[in-house]
């Protein structure tokens, strides 16, 4: 079994807490999960990803119409690649949020351009397509794959947030709780299966550990949890309260191979403000502009101040490019990065 990601700040946990959660996790599932969606079980990525776009912002019961009258109409990404806008809009007309039908659009478009008929199968390559971020490449590739993969949704963060209190603050810098998060559910994998967890933790929270008024006399978990012991729901409120942090207006990305990290021609490191949009995608927008390469970006590692404003920093792996417009750094090019960008490095362990 893996370790927690102590590096994380997070205390270590032990394999018996884990294994006790997932397994009476899984039992209560088996038993009580929503069964009756559609998309349980599905093993077409695409029509996973369909789903997952769907449920942002909608109702999972207003989203069951839409998504058999979709998956009827356009039942592969090769037909959605071939139908017009104007019908995809169309088709999602009532749904409202129309940003994600136009992704969708996109990303089969973007597919289909370089002659492929199916989603890629890595975090990585998912998370460089337009509108998948890590929770949705993350629902793709264990939802429809089962691969070990974790998908941190409001439901499955308030979860594992309450029974394992996973909120951690150091002095200088505030590890991401999403990092956190991550770390836990990959442990609650083990020998099972992702799908499985990931559905589970997703069921539980919406129909259990519910965020106005969880179930926790009725709760399987109660024993284990955290929150509860400490004295259920107004610790919990406040335990939930600690994961907030100001949003960051500075995206500080590291563009590395292994243990090599690259720099732009002038020997810096991705710094994007963050106007707008998430600091994941200015840091994509950046690379793109002024570097000429096309970056996969992780989710946030820590939080600190940059310049006296709050960065997220993350840690991005090349996925093609010009790159003659960075270079991996030299001894020499390290030593010469201002301090605050090798505090940065050191943050990510990458010095
Ligand atoms: S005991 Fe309450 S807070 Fe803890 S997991 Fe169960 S429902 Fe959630």
């Amino acid at each position: 079994m893996s370790d927690l990601n102590l590096d994380s700040g997070f205390r270590r946990n032990d394999d018996k807490k884990t294994t006790i959660v997932a397994r009476k996790l899984l039992a209560w599932f088996r038993k009580h999960g929503r069964t009756h969606l559609p998309w349980r079980g599905e093993t077409d990525p695409y029509r996973v990803l369909v789903s997952e776009l769907m449920l942002q912002q909608t109702q999972v019961e207003r989203v069951i119409p839409y998504y058999r009258r979709w998956l009827k109409r356009f039942p592969t990404m090769t037909r959605l690649a071939r139908a017009s806008e104007t019908d995809v809009l169309k088709a999602w007309q009532g749904l409202g949020y129309y940003r994600r039908a136009r992704s969708l659009k996109k990303l089969a478009d973007k597919l289909a351009a370089c002659g492929q008929k199916a989603l890629p199968t890595t975090r990585a390559e998912l998370e460089a397509l337009p509108g998948i971020g890590a929770y949705t490449a993350g629902a793709v590739l264990s939802f429809a794959l089962d691969q070990p993969e974790p998908a941190i949704d409001t439901n499955v963060r308030r979860v594992i947030g309450r029974v394992f209190s996973c909120s951690v603050t150091r002095p200088r810098v505030t590890f991401s709780v999403d990092d956190d998060l991550q770390s836990i559910a990959r442990v609650l994998f083990n020998k099972n299966s992702p799908r499985e967890i990931n559905s589970a933790l997703m069921d539980f929270g919406a129909l259990v550990c519910t965020s106005r008024a969880p179930k926790c006399d009725a709760c399987p978990l109660k024993t284990s949890c955290v929150a509860f012991k400490n004295g259920g729901i107004d610790t919990t409120t406040v335990t939930l309260r600690a994961f907030s942090r100001p949003r960051p207006e500075i995206a500080i990305g590291v563009l590395r191979e292994g243990k090599k990290v690259y720099v732009s021609k002038h020997g810096a490191l991705l710094i994007a403000l963050i106007d707008g949009s998430d600091a994941r995608t200015s840091l994509k927008a950046l690379a793109r502009e002024y570097h000429s390469v096309e970056i996969a970006v992780r989710p946030a590692m820590a939080h600190t101040t940059f310049n006296g404003k709050p960065a997220s920093l993350h840690r991005c792996s090349l996925l093609y490019g010009n790159t003659k417009a960075i270079r991996i750094a030299t001894q020499r090019d390290l030593r010469r990065l201002p301090k605050r960008s090798k505090d940065v490095l050191e943050i990510l362990k990458l010095l």
